[in-house]
């Protein structure tokens, strides 16, 4: 039986037939907090993409390029990295991967891949099975570990660092600081450090003092890079014990550019890729998309921790 899915735009009343076999269920773990307009928008972009190949109905393929695009971006297969960038993307994205199935309290992995799109060279991402409402400790300090990963993956190949981590981070602090100053999840117990100015968008008065002390400030600072540093610590152990398993993700992502979360189990298993996957020709480059707005992406949502990612190079 199939499905069929009425566009929103108001100029194209049509209705897009759904493949047998397509699995919504998957796309809407991959779409929590997508509003109305946000779903009806992947649907039309799937529809667009399988017009484009003359397909006669929307196959799994199409929804979810259109969902991964209209969070993470385009796909910029044409965008010319170095052999370099590219080992090193692998690593980074190999060691965030790794880490995502190996430990207990993670989103689980969608995939992780090495096409750039939009702004980030290689991505790792997990589906949360539900709309998530709320964070557990253990929960946060295996998605600070699983940050940590990439860089420390990196490092393990290149023994270098690169630009390629400060997106995550970012997340790790900015996740580490909530654990200190909201959650109550440090030493420092149940007390609230606003800074007093989260409500004030308009006029904002930055002169307001904050509500604690310099000592206080200091103590936070203290925490927040304690949760860090254990979160760095427990990655590198976890991936050293694993470096064959690292090693032979990223080869497989130079291979293959991208993997389910089915070929890292294997490989974290087996220590092999026993059912590697079927290699499809890249499609011929498409034609722009109609400058029709009702086929613009909305500005991507922010997801509270969003997948990890390694964002371009700034501008030497
Ligand atoms: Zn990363």
């Amino acid at each position: 039986m199939s499905q069929a899915v009425r566009k929103s735009s108001k100029s194209t009343r049509k209705r897009s037939k759904i493949a047998e076999g397509v699995t919504l269920s998957v796309l809407a773990r991959g779409t929590p907090g997508y509003s109305g307009a946000e779903l009806a928008n992947v649907l039309n972009e799937a529809a667009l993409l399988a017009a484009r190949k003359g397909l006669k109905a929307v196959t799994m393929r199409e929804l979810e390029e259109a969902r991964d695009k209209v969070r993470w971006g385009k796909e910029r297969r044409s965008m010319a990295m170095s052999e370099r960038e590219k080992i090193s993307t692998a690593w980074h994205e190999a060691g965030h991967a790794i880490l995502n199935v190996l430990l207990e309290h993670t989103s689980p992995l969608h995939k992780v891949t090495i096409i750039p799109r939009g702004p980030y060279l290689g991505a790792t991402m997990y589906l949360p099975e539900g709309d998530k409402y709320s964070t557990q400790q253990k929960e946060a300090l295996d998605l600070l570990a699983v940050t940590m990963g990439g860089r420390i993956a990196e490092e393990m190949f290149t023994n270098d660092i690169s630009n390629g981590a400060a997106g995550d981070i970012r997340q790790a602090t900015s996740l580490a600081r909530k654990m200190v100053c909201e959650w109550g999840m440090s030493s420092l117990g149940m007390i609230s450090f606003s800074e007093g100015n989260e409500h004030v968008f308009l006029a904002r008065d930055m002169s307001r003092p904050r509500e604690y002390s310099e000592h206080t400030a200091q103590q936070i600072d203290t925490e927040v890079k304690r949760i860090i540093d254990e979160a760095y610590e427990r990655a590198g152990q976890i991936l050293e014990e694993r470096r064959a398993a690292v090693e032979l993700l990223a080869k497989a992502l130079l291979e293959y550019e991208t993997l389910d979360a089915s070929h890292v189990k294997e490989i974290l298993e087996h220590g092999e890729l026993k059912n590697p996957p079927i290699v499809e020709a890249a499609p011929p480059p498409l034609p722009p998309p109609p400058t029709d707005s009702a086929h613009q992406p909305p500005e991507p949502i922010k997801p509270e921790f969003p997948a990890g990612g390694l964002p371009s190079p700034a501008p030497a």
